[in-house]
Parts: structure tokens; C-alpha cells; sequence
């Protein structure tokens, strides 16, 4: 032992506030999935994580993610795409991956529908949602994320989840709360438009990361995305990689 944190340390204590936040909002434990985003971080670090029992890993730049998966190709792992999207990327996405919660345009979930091998299960997709409206952002309107999710759901090489959001970064977690009430609440309105077979399985809200996930478990997240806190700090800038 070297005195630092191991991954199974770091990992318990990231499912310990999970449970707490459950917990205090009175949700069923269990109810919130964990999502380890590895972006950044060597396929050693998955598989010491992989091999505490994760077993869903999200990845942001394309490249870098392909390389990984090579690597760790013995293990039995769920892969879920978390970066921007470029049309011309899209065919090892939809061959690759497991999810895709970034989708934030009809041209992206045609090309990954029609790119998605048969014979595999659809691929599990979130639409992503600029919920704070900002000019830098990527992710669909609030506007327009009925009619994406609509479009999404009667592609037959996709399966519509949910919607995904990164709302805009606060100095106070708590100061996010609005923005995650209000995908929850676009959630919901968007679940009574579908056909009854594709809401029932309208069942996901990606959103929060280390600094907020009790905010959004609060506000009814489904699946927290987690990187600092379970692989720790970054030092190689979020972005710095290939870009997908
Ligand atoms: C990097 C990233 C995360 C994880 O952020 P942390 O603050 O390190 O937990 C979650 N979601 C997306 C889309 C990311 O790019």
C-alpha cells in the first residue's frame, strides 16, 4: 500500500453517496445507475475498477475509447459514447457502443440507426438536451427535444432511453437543481407523447457528475456520470484528446 486511495476505496465511497442520496430523497435503493467516465485514464484504471464489479464505462473522445475497448476486450463491459458527435463518426459508434447519450440531431440517429449491426440488440440512446441554452453547447433545444425523441423512437436501430443534460457548471452544486428539475419535468412531457411500447421504456435521466450527483438524484436521475471522484483529478485537459 502506497497511501493513495485505491479504486475500490473510491468506488465504495461514490456508491456509499448514491445510496445516501436515495436514501434522502426517498427513492429505492438501487434506483440510480452508475456510469464511470474514464475519459483521460489508461484501460489499467477500468480494469481495476471493472474488476471491483463496474461494469458501465462512458467515453468521450472516439479514438481514444476505440484504443481502450481493444485493451480491455476480455472483460464483459457495457460502453456508453458521452462526447460531441460527428456525422462522419458515427459508423464505430453505432458498431461499438452499447449507449449513445449524446444524440442531439435527426441526421446523427439516422446514420447510427442505420449503422447498427444486425443481429445486435438496438442501441440504447438518451437525447441530449441544452437545457441551460447556452450559445457553446452542444445538445438539442428544449424546444425541439419532443420531436428528436420522437424521430429517435421510431428508428429501428435505436432504442429511445431518455434525455440527457450538462447544465452549466455553478460554483454551488446545489445552484443546478433548476436545470436538472427542469429536464426531469421534459422528461415527463415527452413520455406522454410517445406510442405506449417506446414509453415504457422512457426510463433514463443521465445527468449529474462528482461535484452534483446528490443534487440530481434529488431532482430524479437515473444514471449519474462519474469521473473525478472514482479516477481522481484529471491532468490531461477534457478535450485534449482526439475529439470523436
Ligand atoms: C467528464 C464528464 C463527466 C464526468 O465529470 P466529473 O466531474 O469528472 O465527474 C460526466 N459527463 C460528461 C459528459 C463528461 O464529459
Amino acid at each position: 500500500m502506497n497511501g493513495e486511495i485505491s479504486a475500490h476505496q473510491r468506488l465504495m465511497r461514490v456508491r456509499e453517496r448514491i445510496e445516501a442520496a436515495c436514501s434522502a430523497a426517498g427513492r429505492p435503493p438501487g434506483s440510480v445507475g452508475l456510469l464511470a467516465v474514464g475519459k483521460t485514464f489508461a484501460a489499467p484504471a477500468i480494469r481495476a475498477l471493472a474488476a471491483c464489479g463496474q461494469r458501465d464505462f462512458g467515453e468521450n473522445y472516439l479514438q481514444e475509447a476505440l484504443a481502450k475497448q481493444r485493451e480491455l476486450a476480455d472483460l464483459d463491459l457495457c460502453w456508453h459514447f458521452i462526447g460531441p458527435i460527428q456525422s462522419n463518426k458515427t459508423r464505430p459508434i453505432a458498431e461499438q457502443f452499447d449507449w449513445v447519450h449524446t444524440v442531439d440531431r435527426d441526421k446523427i440517429a439516422d446514420r447510427l440507426s442505420a449503422q447498427r449491426p444486425a443481429g445486435r440488440a438496438p442501441l440504447a440512446v438518451c437525447v441530449q438536451v441544452n437545457i441551460d441554452d447556452e450559445a457553446s453547447k452542444h445538445g438539442c433545444a428544449p424546444a425541439d427535444a419532443g420531436a428528436l425523441a420522437r424521430h429517435v423512437a421510431a428508428l429501428p436501430g435505436l432504442t429511445l432511453r431518455g434525455l440527457m443534460a450538462i447544465p452549466a457548471p455553478q460554483v454551488q452544486p446545489e445552484a443546478v437543481a433548476p436545470a436538472f428539475a427542469r429536464l426531469a419535468a421534459l422528461a415527463r412531457e415527452i413520455r406522454t407523447s410517445l406510442p405506449a411500447p417506446q414509453a415504457a421504456v422512457f426510463d433514463t435521466l443521465s445527468m449529474g457528475m462528482s461535484a452534483d450527483l446528490e443534487t440530481a438524484i434529488r431532482e430524479g436521475a437515473t444514471i449519474v456520470r462519474v469521473g473525478t471522484a472514482l479516477f481522481g483529478e484529471r491532468t490531461r485537459r477534457a478535450g485534449d484528446g482526439a475529439a470523436a
